[in-house]
């Protein structure tokens, strides 16, 4: 699903400041993995699940995610790209704090132009598999953090993208939530692809995860 060989990522590169984030990666993620990227802050865990979101182009290296080597993907093609392929779970949630949890999650469903009564069966459909229906025309900002948490799963899945990129996900999140996070992850791994970018000691000792890949200074 993911296959990555002798990626590298420079920032500002040729400048005083250059940086390598990414050092020569290579991994290769089979369908319905599910993947713990760990590392402590700085080693290049966002920079890495930005690339495969597509959020962000490497320097140089080979990248194919589900058959779409995305590195060459002209920008408009991108976005589409990503909104059918890839659920991008963030550590600060990134909701509009003044819309409703039913709005937030809508607002992944506008660029594919379908009606009203189509974008209610969706949003409905992910509201009740991550438990959130309740709370459905509560704004954001009166939530708690779990609840924004579901929201924010509700929104990356809405679109039924067969990969899940989280990026720190249980950060803001209290013990018991993190339990419920995991849970959530337990479940749609059965027919998912998710990587999980944490160095939340809760995520060591799973047995239900494939794989941990460790990162250190932007290399595997
Ligand atoms: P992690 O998610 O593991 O904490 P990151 O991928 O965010 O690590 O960052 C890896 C390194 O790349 C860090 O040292 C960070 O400062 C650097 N970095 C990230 N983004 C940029 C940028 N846009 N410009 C320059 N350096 C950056
Ligand atoms: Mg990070």
């Amino acid at each position: 699903m993911i296959k990555i060989n002798n990626l590298n990522k420079i920032f500002n590169p040729n400048k005083k400041n250059e940086f390598y984030a990414l050092k020569d990666i290579s991994i290769d993620i089979k369908k319905n993995e599910l993947v713990v990227l760990k590392g402590v802050s700085g080693s290049g865990k966002s920079t890495l699940l930005s690339i495969i979101a597509s959020f962000l182009k490497p320097t140089n290296g080979f990248i194919e995610v589900n058959g779409e080597q995305i590195a060459k993907l002209p920008d408009h093609h991108i976005s589409n790209f990503r909104l059918k392929n890839i659920g991008f779970i963030f550590q600060s949630f990134n909701l509009f704090e003044q819309l409703t949890v039913k709005e937030n999650i809508a607002v992944s469903l506008i660029p594919l132009g379908i009606n009203q009564d189509q974008i209610d069966q969706k949003v409905s459909k992910v509201l009740k598999l991550i438990n959130i229906s309740h709370k459905k025309d509560e704004k954001v900002f009166n939530l708690s953090g779990g609840e924004k948490q579901r929201t924010a799963i509700a929104r990356a899945l809405v679109n039924e993208p067969n990969i899940i990129l989280c990026d720190e996900p249980t950060a803001n999140l209290d013990y018991d939530n993190s339990l419920i996070f995991i849970d959530i992850i337990k479940e749609l791994s059965i027919d998912k692809t998710i990587i999980i970018a944490t160095h939340d000691p809760l995520f060591e000792n799973l047995d239900f995860f494939n794989r941990i890949i460790s990162m250190q200074n932007g290399k595997i």
